[in-house]
């Protein structure tokens, strides 16, 4: 059977430089604990390798009293930031760059009184680390009707979560233009590394019998490229591991492609491939 593996499948730069940091940081002699508020990347194997390695992984900063933080690629809200500061623990901050653009972003448009829409999940780390440079002021918006409810008038900028939608962001923007606000300023911060991984992957699960989406289950881009797989092809599956594989998915296939979320490894992803080539 034929497969075919999507470019930019797995790690994207951001997630391997937190996940190299950290593992740098554990294989360090120093007998300091290292810690990372939530999960170091949203994929289960990878956060239980970390934590075999000794990460020490904390719902919030209350629960870090000293040793090294490591902030993800996420970020983390500027107030939590201060205060781990305060605490005089060492921080190593392995936020991605393309996320730093979006905060200083927020944050700009924050202090020049431009009421800030930030297009995203609200449970989603980046989008809390985002919220908190705009002073908590930020109006978050998942959905279009969310965008529908927003009653404010003057200056107005919007930004995007990363691994937002890059169709659901235009829609909103659309929306907002119908809007009397007296300035709109848009910044399309979609990471491009997403917006190429979805291009390819699309083009994959055109051509193949099956397509398989690799990804941790919490993880925003996995789902993402799920979605938009099983638009184009309904013999679209989403696993996290080689176990969760249903050979009967093959059956008739005569080709399988292969997609992976930012957050997936490439030993994943070798495992999954080798595991169908000995079936
Ligand atoms: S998806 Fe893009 S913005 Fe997010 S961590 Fe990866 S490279 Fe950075």
């Amino acid at each position: 059977m034929k497969c075919v593996i999507a470019d930019f499948s797995g790690f994207c730069h951001g997630v391997k430089d937190t996940v190299d940091a950290i593992e740098s940081l554990l294989k360090d002699n120093s007998s300091k604990k290292v810690s990372c508020i939530g999960l170091p990347v949203h994929n289960p194997q990878v956060t239980n390798r970390l934590k075999e390695l000794g990460l020490n992984v904390v719902e919030s900063l209350d629960d870090v009293d000293s040793g090294t933080l490591v902030i993800r690629a996420h970020g983390l809200p500027p107030q939590t930031i201060f205060k781990a500061q305060e605490k005089r623990l060492e921080i190593i901050d392995t936020t991605c760059g393309i996320v730093k653009n979006v905060q200083r972003i927020a944050e700009k448009l924050n202090q020049d009184g431009y009421t800030v829409i930030i297009a995203g999940e609200a449970k989603h780390p980046e989008v809390k680390a985002i919220y908190g440079y705009t002073s908590q002021k930020g109006i978050i918006c998942t959905s279009l009707d969310e965008v529908r409810k927003v009653e404010i008038r003057g200056k107005v900028g919007i930004v995007s979560q990363t691994t937002f939608s890059k169709k659901i962001f235009k829609d909103m923007v659309h929306l907002l233009t119908d809007q009397k606000f007296s300035e709109m300023r848009v910044f399309d911060t979609i990471c491009n590394s997403i917006a190429k991984r979805s291009t390819s992957a699309i083009e994959v699960a055109k051509s193949v019998d099956t397509m398989l989406v690799v990804g941790g289950r919490m993880s925003s881009n996995t789902k993402r490229l799920f979605e938009i797989c099983t638009e184009y092809n309904p013999k679209t599956h989403h696993v996290e591991t080689e176990a969760e594989i249903d050979l009967a998915w093959f059956a008739a296939a005569q080709s399988f492609g292969l997609t992976a979320g930012a957050s997936t490894p490439q030993w994943i992803i070798d495992r999954i491939t080798e595991y169908i080539a000995k079936r």
